[in-house]
């Protein structure tokens, strides 16, 4: 089995973790990102390390700050070798009507959502196209394909990454590197939790109520998509077998997109 080297923004809560946990059972030495307690964090690389038997290190960079996702990149480097699969997940949201979007939140979410995938991709793609290999996925949502209100930040970050996915898998389509685009529906994660605590507030309704009223209304299958068959889909394209998809959106979205 070929041991490759794996950087997931993102990846201490939700799907992040799902992708981490699955490419690490995979066979790839893997360096976590994101926000959280320390002593969970901890826990949670510890675990991955031991169920696996491979290396799994943490580096806390604000992926909304280019400098540091440029460091993030250098101490997986430093620490784990050379990368040959750079998944960026991590994201933010933040819900309102467009004339009340504070201007803060769009440029977070531009930020973290989007410019963090655009120069973590940078600091990675001269050396995978030097080794003749690389795997680029990309998590944007059911929102980089279709729209919803009072998410214009969130929908216009997404739809981006699509559209950033597209063209950075035509520039380095004959160098061994793919990029591809994940595109998930609903999922129960802490970004979704937050979403139906609000509307519940809202709305008066329970948070069960406002989950499949809500949330899955436009969701065919009526469950939420589980953060394991999002990283299914991340393993497949990192693959060699899927040496021949990229460019590609992959949507794992309960059937959202298919109306
Ligand atoms: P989550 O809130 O559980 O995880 C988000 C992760 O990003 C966490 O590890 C968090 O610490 C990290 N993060 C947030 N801001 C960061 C920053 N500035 N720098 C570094 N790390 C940061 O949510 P999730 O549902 O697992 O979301 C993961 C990705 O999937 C996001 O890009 C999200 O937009 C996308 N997505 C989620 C859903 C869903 O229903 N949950 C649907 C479609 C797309």
């Amino acid at each position: 089995m070929q041991v490759r080297n794996a950087i997931v923004t993102g990846s201490t809560s939700g799907i992040g973790l799902a992708i981490a946990h699955a490419l690490a059972v995979d066979g790839c030495n893997v360096m976590l990102n994101g926000f959280g307690d320390p002593v969970e964090i901890e826990k949670t690389r510890q675990a991955i390390a031991e169920a696996t038997g491979r290396t799994v290190t943490y580096f806390c960079a604000d992926m909304g700050r280019p400098a540091e996702v440029r460091a993030l990149v250098d101490a997986a480097k430093h620490t784990l070798g050379p990368i040959d699969i750079l998944v960026n997940n991590a994201g933010v949201q933040h819900v309102a009507p467009l004339a009340d979007f504070p201007d803060e939140k769009w440029d977070l979410l531009l930020a973290v959502n989007l410019s963090a995938a655009f120069h973590a991709i940078k600091a990675v793609i001269p050396a995978m196209s030097e080794r003749g290999f690389g795997r680029i996925v990309n998590i944007a949502s059911a929102l980089g394909l279709v729209g919803a209100p009072h998410k214009p930040a969130y929908v216009a970050s997404k739809h981006g990454l699509v559209g950033l996915t597209k063209s950075v898998a035509l520039e380095v389509a004959q160098r061994g590197v793919t990029c591809n685009v994940v595109c998930p529906g609903m999922v129960m994660t802490p970004i979704i939790e937050m979403q139906v605590a609000d509307q519940a507030r809202v709305t008066g309704l329970s948070p069960e109520d406002v989950v499949q009223g809500v949330f899955l209304e436009n969701q065919p299958i009526r469950r939420p998509v589980k953060p394991e068959e999002i990283a299914a889909a991340v393993v497949f394209l990192c693959s060699d077998a899927a040496a021949g998809v990229t460019g590609t959106s992959l949507a794992v979205d309960g059937g959202y997109t298919a109306r």
